[in-house]
C-alpha cells in the first residue's frame, strides 16, 4: 500500500466517524477536520492536501515554521495547537491562520505584532484547561480567568476572537470532561456571542466532544499512524 492509499483509508474512516458522531448528536451544523501532522514529514502534509483537507495543525514552532513553508505553495489553513512560548509567539502569528493555544494576557500583544508583520489577522481560540481545580494546570487557563483575557483579544485588531480550545485531561472520562466544556462554552458565548467555535476531541475521544458540540476536531495517530514510529 502506497503512503496515498494509507493516508486516504484512513482519513475516510475518520470522516465516517465525524458524519456518525455528527448525525447521531442531530448536528446540521460542519464539523472540521484539523489534521494534526506533528512529527510527520511535509510530504504527508502534500499528500494530505491532495486528498482534500484543508486545515493541519502543529504544536511545536520550529517544527510548524518549516513546514509550513515547504508546502507554501498550497493553500492550506495553519492551525497552531501547541504550548506557546511568549518569545515565539509574534513568529508563530506569522505562519499561522488560526492559534488556539491562547492562555495568557501576555501573548496577546505579541501575537497582534506577527500578525500584523504577515498584514493578515489572526484567528484566535483561547485554551481553556479541563483540570479539576487545585490540580496542577496543565496548559489552558482557568475557565474563571477566560473573560479577561478573550477581553484583551478582542480589543486587539490584528486578532479576531473566534471560540474555545480544550483537551480532555489524561485519567478522566472524557464524557464527563467535555461536558463540564459544554457549561463553560456556554457561559462564554453568552458573553462573546461571535467566538462560537469549540475545538475539541481527538483520535480517542472526538465522539464525545462532537456530541456536546465541537465544531473543529483535532486528529492526529487515526490520519497518520502512531508517532512512536517517528519521534
Ligand atoms: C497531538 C495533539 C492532537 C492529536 O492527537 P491524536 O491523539 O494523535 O489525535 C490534538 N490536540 C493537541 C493539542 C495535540 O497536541
Amino acid at each position: 500500500m502506497t503512503r496515498h492509499d494509507e493516508l486516504q483509508a484512513r482519513l475516510r474512516a475518520v470522516r465516517e466517524r465525524i458524519d456518525l458522531a455528527a448525525a447521531a448528536a442531530g448536528r446540521e451544523d460542519r464539523v472540521e477536520l484539523v489534521v494534526v501532522t506533528k512529527f510527520f514529514p511535509a510530504s504527508d502534509v502534500r499528500i494530505l492536501a491532495d486528498l482534500g483537507v484543508s486545515d493541519v495543525g502543529e504544536n511545536r514552532h520550529q517544527e510548524a515554521e518549516a513546514k509550513a513553508a515547504d508546502v507554501g505553495d498550497l493553500s492550506l489553513r495553519w492551525h497552531f495547537i501547541g504550548a506557546l512560548q511568549s518569545n515565539k509567539a509574534a513568529a508563530v502569528a506569522r505562519y499561522s491562520h488560526v492559534v488556539e493555544s491562547v492562555d495568557r494576557t501576555s501573548l496577546v500583544s505579541r501575537l497582534a505584532r506577527g500578525a500584523g508583520e504577515s498584514e493578515r489577522r489572526l484567528d484566535v481560540l483561547l485554551q481553556v484547561s479541563l483540570d479539576p481545580p487545585g490540580a496542577d494546570h496543565r496548559a489552558g487557563a482557568d475557565p474563571d480567568d477566560l473573560a479577561g483575557l478573550a477581553e484583551n483579544v478582542a480589543a486587539a485588531p490584528e486578532l479576531s476572537l473566534r471560540g474555545l480550545m480544550a483537551v480532555a485531561p489524561l485519567g478522566e472520562d472524557p464524557v464527563v470532561a467535555f461536558d463540564r466544556l459544554a457549561g463553560i462554552r456556554q457561559r462564554f458565548v453568552q458573553q462573546f456571542p461571535t467566538a462560537t467555535l469549540l475545538s475539541a476531541g481527538m483520535s480517542g475521544d472526538l465522539e464525545a466532544a462532537i456530541t456536546v458540540g465541537a465544531t473543529h476536531v483535532r486528529v492526529g495517530s487515526a490520519v497518520l499512524g502512531s508517532r512512536v514510529h517517528v519521534q
